[in-house]
């Protein structure tokens, strides 16, 4: 089934919002086989597109130079209906309140896949802290805590890391509110281990995303062993995804930055990811890395890895959103690509999915397991450290890892049962269907319960 974006803009988008009118639009379109059968729903929509509180505050901060700099700090704090809102902050200079409302609206929905009672944000700010000195981000993380912490708190919202949000800034932002609030309490994750942080935090999003690939291929009776894979990305979550499908026996040939993409015919191993680890903790380039290797790894400036590569089983796009166009997806199409799992939120372009799902009814499809699934095991596993924090206690690296390949099981079921029950592809089902429905579904019947529609 073709998912059509719909005509008219949304009164809770406007035009000036265009990322969040596709997530909106995304979610709308394939939720109209429940809206048929059940269109009381239509009123849940209406109320669930518009935020319950958006925070917007200026962040003062002094640079090397004992000069004042100003960026914008947000908080988008989307649905408090399954739990405390929850959801990472973004640090880049892209950051806008269009990208962080579709990302608290995804969040949505990411959230109630997980099982755990948890609702929906996002925030960050404008401020990038590549290139910036360690003063300059500390200073920076103080003064954005300090409005930040007038709006948070372990029962309100719950921020985590995300693009630009690492244990490093996650600390400083700790110590700030400790500072001002006189309490120790788990109002972030991703924290470090010595001071509250869950053990496989943060190997959750990639290791999860491997884990929802395996579910996937099994329901194909194939398993990662051989396959050949290519990654977007090689931050936090393209990182993970990468180890743990060479753990499993799969074969690694791309992964990519902002600037470029390296692609190794053989394959990379795992000291090639955690040497590209050690380059992304100093903000290095993989333009620069490469250069230390050996023929075999081959840049191609400015471009993405989909059309690099002639052979692919398994795509997983690790970077950021619309990393994949319709034209991209044809080209992994073409490859024989099998699996495309998204690690990045909102990965593919409205063009790339209806691609993937108008493969559905087809002997080999290209099977589309969309971000608010595939990469919930790092929001899970927040949910994880909540729980450990409340309970002043800390799991084992196995029992986490346990509970987070369960999480990621049931989530495909879920995704799975609900696709298989209202989309149109019967042996394969479309998952984007499934995961759309069965979120919206028990986040709408919440709301009702607590009288935000009727
Ligand atoms: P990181 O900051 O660790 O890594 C981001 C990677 O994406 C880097 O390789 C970066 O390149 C690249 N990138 C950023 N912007 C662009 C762009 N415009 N074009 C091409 N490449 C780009 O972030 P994460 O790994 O944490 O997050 C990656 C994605 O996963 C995001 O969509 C995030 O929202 C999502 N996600 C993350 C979770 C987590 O737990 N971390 C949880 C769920 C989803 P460069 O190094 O050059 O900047």
């Amino acid at each position: 089934m073709l998912h059509k974006p719909a005509p008219v803009p949304c009164v809770a988008a406007p035009p000036a919002e265009p990322e969040f009118q596709q997530a909106l639009h995304e979610v709308e379109s394939t939720l109209a086989p429940l809206f048929e059968k059940q269109p009381e729903y239509k009123k849940a929509f209406k109320v669930i597109q518009i935020p319950e509180r958006l925070v917007q505050f200026r962040v003062p901060w002094e640079n090397d130079n004992g000069e004042v700099e100003v960026n914008n700090g947000f908080r988008v704090q989307f649905n408090s209906a399954l739990g405390p809102y929850k959801g990472g902050l973004r640090l880049h200079e892209s950051v806008n309140l269009s990208i962080l409302k579709f990302l608290g609206f995804e969040q949505i929905f990411k959230n109630a896949l997980t099982g755990l009672q948890l609702g929906g944000g996002k925030g960050g700010s404008d401020f990038s802290p590549k290139q910036r000195s360690n003063g300059e981000i500390r200073r920076f993380c103080q003064s954005f805590m300090t409005e930040l912490s007038k709006h948070i708190g372990q029962d309100t919202d719950v921020p985590a890391g995300d693009i630009g949000t690492t244990a490093l800034e996650v600390g400083y932002m700790f110590g700030q509110y400790k500072r001002l609030r006189n309490e120790f309490t788990g109002i972030l994750t991703g924290k470090a281990l010595a001071w509250g942080g869950s053990l496989i935090r943060p190997e959750a999003t990639g290791y999860g995303t491997v884990y929802y690939v395996v579910e996937m291929l099994k329901h194909m009776n194939e398993t990662v062993k051989g396959k050949r894979t290519l990654v977007s990305g090689s931050g936090n979550v393209a990182q993970y995804a990468a180890l743990k499908v060479i753990e499993l026996g799969g074969t690694v040939h791309s992964l990519s930055d902002s600037r470029g993409s390296v692609i190794n015919a053989d394959g990379f191993t795992s000291d090639d990811v955690f040497e590209v680890q050690a380059l992304k903790a100093k903000y290095g380039y993989l333009a620069d890395w490469v250069k230390t290797k050996g023929d075999k790894y081959v840049y191609h400036a400015g471009a993405r890895p989909w059309t690099l590569v002639d052979k692919v089983d398994i795509a997983l796009p690790c970077a950021t959103q619309n990393e994949v166009s319709g034209e991209e997806a044809k080209a992994l199409l073409k490859a024989g690509c099998r699996v495309l799992a998204e690690g990045s939120n909102m990965g593919s372009t409205q063009e790339a999915i209806d691609v993937y799902e108008s493969t559905l009814q087809t002997e080999k499809p290209l099977w589309y397991g969309p971000g608010k699934a595939a990469n919930s095991g790092g929001v899970a596993v927040s949910g994880l450290e909540m729980a450990q924090n409340s309970a002043r206690i800390q799991w084992s690296a196995a029992d986490v890892d346990a509970r987070l390949e369960d999480i990621m099981k049931e989530c495909y079921r879920n995704c799975f049962e609900v696709g298989q029950k209202y989309g149109a592809g019967k042996g394969y089902p479309s998952l984007v269907t499934g995961a759309n429905i069965a979120g919206f579904l028990k986040v709408a019947d919440a709301m009702k319960a607590h009288g935000d529609w009727y």
